[in-house]
């Protein structure tokens, strides 16, 4: 009876979230073992490589939109002539949405010409160094990234980022975060043009990766290019990072590990719903 009360809570609260539940196992250990994996190879004489996306998977993009959110709210012609723009100070970080949209509902502004005018000025800023370099770090992600060098293992940071727009702030970012940056330890590949699509650039990249040695370990936020890095690399241990993902329906696939950041506490179940979790 229990057991069924509990099958029925999960159902409705799938319903009332307009998603689908689905049990995941957590398993912390498993970060330790791609260290344990590059140690091993290493022993062997052999390269190891981990792959990790930059954006929600090691540091935070709702934390970037929230400084630019609150940079809006703080223009004095803005509040005049939108007075509902106050309400962005009462934001936080873990109310950014993937959806600039939804995340006006979520503190009640419904006002199409205040939303156009943010989404115009985040625009402006959200993909440019300016704004990247001040990036916040995932919860432990810097340790778990130096104990993988410690291991013997390359640092591979496969970003959806454009070179031009990018490059200078997400390295200066990469050194404020204390993140492996040095080439005999980590390779940054960025797209060389902001118009490519992210997935068909990260795919076009995984023989380059490929080349550098074993991959053992990929990272990701998104789920479609977290299982076209599991397909091009079926040995690697999968991570998905659970953060915030784009509106794309794709789902991890079964053997995936999640995790929240670096220090997650296991889990055992998810909800999963369309741009954010
Ligand atoms: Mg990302």
């Amino acid at each position: 009876m229990k057991l069924l009360k509990s099958i029925a809570l999960v159902a409705l609260t799938s319903v009332a979230m307009g998603s689908t539940a689905f049990a995941n196992s957590f398993n912390a250990n498993e970060l330790s073992q791609i260290i344990e994996q590059a140690r091993e190879l290493k022993a062997q004489g052999k390269l190891s490589v981990v792959l990790f996306d930059l954006d929600d998977t090691l540091v935070s993009t709702q934390e970037r939109s929230l400084r630019i959110l609150k940079e809006f709210a703080s223009q004095a012609e803005i509040q005049n002539a939108f007075p509902d723009s106050l309400k962005l100070f009462s934001l936080k970080e873990t109310d950014i949405n993937y959806e600039l949209a939804l995340t006006f509902r979520k503190i009640g502004i419904e006002n199409a010409e205040l939303l156009k005018a943010a989404s115009a000025f985040w625009a402006q800023r959200f993909f440019t160094s300016t704004y990247c370099s001040k990036d916040k770090a995932l919860s432990g992600s810097a340790d778990y990234l130096h104990q993988l060098i410690e291991a013997g293992a390359k640092v591979v940071y496969l970003t959806g980022r454009d070179a031009p727009g990018m490059e200078l702030g997400t390295r200066a970012n990469l050194v404020r975060n204390h993140f492996p940056h040095h080439p005999s330890q980590a390779l940054l590949m960025m797209k060389p043009d902001k118009s490519i699509d992210d997935l068909v650039f990260k795919t076009q990249a995984f023989s380059q990766v490929a080349e550098m040695g074993e991959v053992i370990g990929v990272f990701e936020n998104e789920p479609a290019n977290l299982n076209a890095m599991t397909k091009a690399f079926p040995k690697a241990k999968a991570v998905f990072v659970d953060t915030i993902h784009s509106p794309k329906p794709d789902r991890p696939v079964e053997g995936t590990i999640w995790i929240k950041n670096y220090q997650s506490k296991p889990t055992n179940q998810r909800q999963m719903c369309s741009g954010i979790f």
